[in-house]
């Protein structure tokens, strides 16, 4: 099958690495004008001028990137089949449209208001009360366009900072951790989930993604399942899937959901039987989905900014190198390390064996280091 892409950055080339071998090829669509894929046809496209050319050429079409104008993803879907729906992407591009379908489907989430001036952030930081989070309504990703207040007083502030129109302010969630859960969906509504990954992040970017995620209750797991579960249904999705959660006293809280493959399942390229960009070209491509399961414990290590010394990350056995063919520049994700171990405690040393040859990476601190530290000899610790 012949295969459309919207973006063209490292997803769409993992996308592209796992779906050669099942025969498909791959035409990317690239608005910006720097397209980092490295394979495949692009077509660079910044007047939209050139579109019907691409539609000629594929069969179906996904997108690596949810920031793209819905009104191409609808033109695209009168003629050319889009998976997942352009009602999806509609849906996460907008905090609020995201926040109401939780809401609806009863998803918890962090309490939340709408803001249009600095006075109404105010207000609605002392409704809620402090701390809260403002948030751009659209166009926020890694944490950008958002701002922790402290006070009511911080508002002008912040929305001077953040500077966009329209934000979501939200109750600050005392949560452990930050969890994620994707999921893919077939033509034929069948729906296979991932092992949730424990996600660090450092200076609002993702930076290691544990998988499974230790310490997992039978409820949170099935909690967890059935969000995504109503999600996918209720968007008559068709592909992968992402739900960022937060792991509270209080049980699971969403905080955003992503529209497709995700940093936080690269994981799943070495460390699950079919991986998230397999499952998601099988899905779009209309095949049965592929067995999720995890193959032992695994942690992915974000490359970011600079490339590191990559030759003794390569004499590692249980390391896995994937490199995006990208230029270094700071914060910018260039690549990532998939660790695999039969163990979380063999997991915890690998990964800061490896983080040693990461220049600038943070120590590696989670549930998992928390609990080896404090002597937490919990069975769940270990397949
Ligand atoms: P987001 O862009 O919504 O994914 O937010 C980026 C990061 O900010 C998240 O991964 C959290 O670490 C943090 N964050 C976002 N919303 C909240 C919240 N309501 N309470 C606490 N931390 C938050």
């Amino acid at each position: 099958m012949r295969i459309g892409v919207l973006g063209a950055g490292q997803l769409g080339r993992m996308l592209a690495l796992a779906g050669y071998p099942l025969a498909n090829t791959f035409v990317f669509y690239d608005l910006s004008g720097s397209p980092s894929v490295g394979l495949g046809e692009i077509i660079i496209d910044r007047e939209q001028i050139y579109l019907d050319d691409f539609l000629s050429r594929v069969d179906r079409v996904t997108y690596e990137f949810e920031h793209l104008p819905v009104a191409v993803a609808e033109r695209i879907a009168a003629v050319k089949p889009v998976h997942p729906t352009p009602r999806s992407l509609q849906i996460c591009q907008n905090r609020e449209a995201e926040k109401t379908l939780f809401g609806e489907l009863g998803i918890p989430t962090p309490e939340w208001r709408m803001a249009e001036s600095a006075d109404s952030l105010r207000a609605a930081a002392e409704s809620l009360g402090c701390p809260v989070v403002a948030k751009s309504n659209t166009e926020g990703y890694d944490g950008k366009g958002q701002a922790v207040l402290r006070s009511p007083e911080e508002a002008i502030q912040a929305w001077a900072n953040i500077g966009h129109k329209r934000l979501m302010v939200e109750k600050f969630v005392e949560f452990s951790r930050e969890l994620s859960v994707i999921a893919v969906r077939g033509e034929d509504g069948q729906v296979a989930v991932y092992p949730m990954a424990e996600n660090v992040h450092h200076e609002g970017i993702l930076r290691y993604s544990i998988a499974p995620a230790p310490g997992l209750s039978p409820d949170i797991t099935a909690e967890a399942k059935r969000y995504i579960h109503t999600l996918l249904n209720e968007l008559n999705y068709v592909g992968v899937l992402t739900l960022e959660l937060f792991d509270t006293a209080e049980g699971l809280v969403a905080n955003e959901m992503a529209p497709r493959v995700h940093n936080s399942g690269h994981w799943t390229i070495e460390g699950a039987v079919t991986s998230q960009f397999e499952n998601h070209i099988r899905a779009v491509s209309g095949q049965p989905l592929g067995d999720t399961s995890p193959r032992g414990v695994s942690c992915m290590v974000n490359i970011i900014g600079e490339h590191g010394q990559t030759r003794r990350i390569l004499e590692l056995p249980y390391a896995h190198l994937h490199l995006y063919g990208k230029a270094e520049r700071p914060g910018r994700k260039l690549g990532h390390v998939n660790i695999l171990a039969d163990n979380y405690e063999e997991l915890v040393w690998r990964v800061r064996n490896c983080a040693e040859f990461l220049p600038g990476s943070p120590e590696f601190s989670s549930s998992l280091t928390q609990g080896l530290k404090s002597g937490m000899a919990d069975p769940t610790y270990r397949l």
